[in-house]
């Protein structure tokens, strides 16, 4: 007899129990022939995986391997700028390129899942080295409440519950906060971009990151401006040491 006819002689509220996993296969499965389940990167088909990217695309991610390499470009980019413990990003972000389809299914279609696992792999980067074992509290970089409102999400939250099941560290999102809404910023020369960033980030509940290793995640890091003008605020908390991990870096050469 098989398992899911045998559920049936078994008194009901066991019979209940015992049946749910039966159940949620089968209508995983429907809801996946309605559905299909594909990968958001190149379209092939995932089946009933719970990895939101397929094998193929997992195995072409573009790695930097930054989270082992103190003196990377990221690192490099805030030098003199910012004072940092450690500066990283996973991936190599290349226009029409893998990483640029992963950011703009988080960022822009929607894909929440996705952000989530993107942030398990960034956390598992960092999980067995000095830098990533210090970090006491993840920090998104908050996106204002206008565009909170329209993209119902930040994408930026969603890496970081990502990194915080890894390193099973609390998620601090209310003790910085964005002021204004900025215009988007890629028609903008560096210089625009600086002085536009500037001053947009405010520190509300500072007390609670006082004396801690912060770590601040951001999407995409190109020119680090937006980062440097919130880690401008958050350095100022007393005794707080600041790390900062992207998804991915866009080299400006
Ligand atoms: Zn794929």
């Amino acid at each position: 007899m098989c398992g899911a006819a045998a559920n049936f002689l078994l008194p009901f509220g066991q019979q209940t129990e015992a049946f749910m996993p039966f159940v949620r296969q089968h209508l995983e499965a429907l809801a996946n022939f309605l559905m299909p389940n594909t990968c958001p990167a190149c379209g092939d088909g995932l089946g009933t995986s719970k990895i939101p990217l397929c094998w193929r695309c997992l195995q072409q991610l573009p790695l930097t391997q930054f989270e082992g390499m103190q003196d990377n470009p990221v690192n490099r980019m805030f030098f003199g700028r910012l004072p940092l413990e450690y500066a990283s990003a996973m991936l190599f972000f290349n226009a029409g390129a893998l990483a640029q389809q992963l950011v703009h299914q988080i960022k822009y279609k929607g894909n929440q899942e996705l952000g989530i696992y993107m942030g398990q792999l960034m956390g598992q980067a960092m999980q067995n080295t000095a830098w990533g074992n210090s970090i006491d509290v993840v920090v998104p970089l908050p996106l204002n409440a206008k565009k909170l409102k329209k993209r119902g999400y930040n994408q930026s939250m969603l890496l970081c519950q990502g990194i915080a099941q890894i390193l099973q560290k609390p998620i601090e999102n209310v003790a910085v906060v964005r002021k204004v809404y900025t215009q988007t910023q890629t028609r903008k020369t560096r210089m625009q971009r600086w002085s536009n960033v500037a001053e947009v980030f405010d520190l509300k509940t500072a007390d609670i990151l006082v004396n801690k290793h912060v770590l601040l995640v951001d999407d995409v890091v190109t020119t680090g401006a937006t980062l440097d003008a919130c880690g401008q605020k958050l350095v100022q908390i007393p005794g707080l040491r600041l790390s900062v991990n992207c998804l991915a870096f866009a080299s400006k050469i």
